[in-house]
């Protein structure tokens, strides 16, 4: 979208670049209304996983004195690598982002919440939010307006479940980073500190200044219907030239394998890939030809998730890199529902068994079993990320996992 200057996470470098014109627009225009209407024609939808229309969610705040705006930059889905990026080198397009956003929705203070191990990013944006303030687009009557925003950096402690929105809330309040129950803490209703808030992930929120400088109808003209505009995938794996690339959507995984990651190492071919993250169900070699939206992935079966692409070539072990997976979620998960403490646990040591060369046929159903007794039996979205992999897994290529069963093979040498 705009040019990545040296430099760029310095606030002159970024006001050279046209940097803070979306909030002086909008406190100028003065009508939030207008903002929300801009963003609901963009129809950019959240960029942390969900995929929810953002305008509408905006839309979806509920009255009162008080409500407040998170930023959910807690990134620590398996491969992705994307909002690190943004926060250490754009710090002041997502504060920008949060001004616009907090006009609209009449929103006084905001936090930003970044997971403990991204250091540097955290520094950065602290940096950033001071140059704002002494600016003074953060504090009091800021842009002449009359209005008051804050914004508060909050560093996270490191743990997975806390990108979870109302675990987030939790972790902000002090509290263990467990997920909370919906209903009734829709965090839009019912948020932090009871009151109603608007979580949104990084990525969404430093899009906002462009739809405002530009307009929702220009940001709909990228991409296709139903996936707008354009978005940053981070791609890792067996490809030759890894990193983040922002993209507008519409394009095949392939393409960007071969475009941007500049195919596969050695020439080899792939044999699976994950399309949207370490939770989402794992396509085969043979399905390339997927389009990169929300609803085409949905369709083939998967989920476009972080936007974090894992390409893996057709000499990798999958029944390690399931084990792997598993070992994560398992070790991630925060014990609140025991379909998820005790399945994942059950997964892992299956696998392990099969990694050993313990495993059974018997072990392969069972696999099955127990991840079609989590997924959608738990409080959050963390069971079911760790059981659709699985299943997946066994759906595309039952016969790797039964040759190592069959032969008893050892893959821990
Ligand atoms: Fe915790 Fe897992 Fe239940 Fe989510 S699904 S609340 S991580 S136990």
């Amino acid at each position: 979208m705009r040019e990545n200057p040296e430099n760029s996470h310095l606030i002159d470098v970024y006001e050279k670049n046209n940097g803070y014109s979306a909030a002086r627009k909008v406190f100028k225009e003065n009508n939030p209304g207008d903002v929300i209407e801009e963003i609901k024609t963009s129809n950019i939808r959240g960029r942390g996983g969900a995929g929810f229309p953002t305008g509408v969610k905006w839309g979806f705040l509920a009255e009162d004195e008080e409500r407040y705006l998170v930023i959910n930059a807690d990134e620590s889905e398996p491969g992705t690598f994307k909002d690190r990026i943004l926060l250490e080198r754009d710090p002041h397009q997502l504060i920008e982002g949060i001004i616009v956003t907090s006009f609209a929705s009449n929103i006084s203070k905001a936090f930003i919440y970044i997971r403990g191990e991204y250091a540097k990013p955290a520094r950065r944006v602290q940096d950033a939010v001071e140059q704002a303030y002494e600016k003074g687009y953060l504090g009091k009557n800021i842009f002449d307006s009359g209005k008051d925003l804050d914004v508060v950096v909050h560093l996270g402690a490191g743990a997975y479940i806390c990108g979870e929105e109302t675990a987030l809330l939790n972790s902000l309040e002090g509290r263990r980073g467990e997920p909370r129950l919906k209903p009734p803490y829709f965090p839009a209703v019912k948020g932090l500190y009871n009151k109603p808030t608007l979580v949104n992930n990084v990525e969404t929120i430093s899009s906002v200044p462009w739809i405002i400088n530009n307009s929702g109808k220009d940001y709909a003209k990228l991409g296709v219907e139903g996936s707008t505009g354009t978005r940053i995938f981070s791609l890792s794996g067996h490809v030759n030239n890894p990193g983040n690339f922002e993209i507008e959507m519409g394009c095949s995984f392939g393409e960007v394998i071969d475009n941007f990651g500049n195919g596969i190492k050695e020439n080899k071919s792939v044999k699976a890939y994950i399309p949207g993250g370490a939770s989402a169900p794992w396509f085969t070699g043979e399905q390339l030809d997927i389009k990169m939206t929300i609803d085409d992935v949905a369709n083939a079966g998967s989920m476009l998730g972080s936007g974090a692409v894992v390409v893996m070539d057709e000499d990798t072990n999958l029944v390690l890199a399931a084990k792997s997976i598993v070992s994560f979620f398992a070790h991630e998960s925060c014990g609140q529902c025991t379909p998820c403490r005790e399945g994942t646990g059950w997964l892992y040591k299956i696998l392990s068994n099969i990694v050993s060369g313990r495993g059974s046929t018997n072990d392969l159903e069972q696999l099955d079993r127990i991840a079609s007794q989590i997924e959608g039996h738990c409080i959050c979205a963390l069971g079911d990320a760790a059981a659709m992999p699985v299943r997946s897994f066994l759906n595309n290529f039952w016969q790797e996992f039964e040759y190592y069963v069959d032969n008893k093979e050892s893959m821990v040498k």
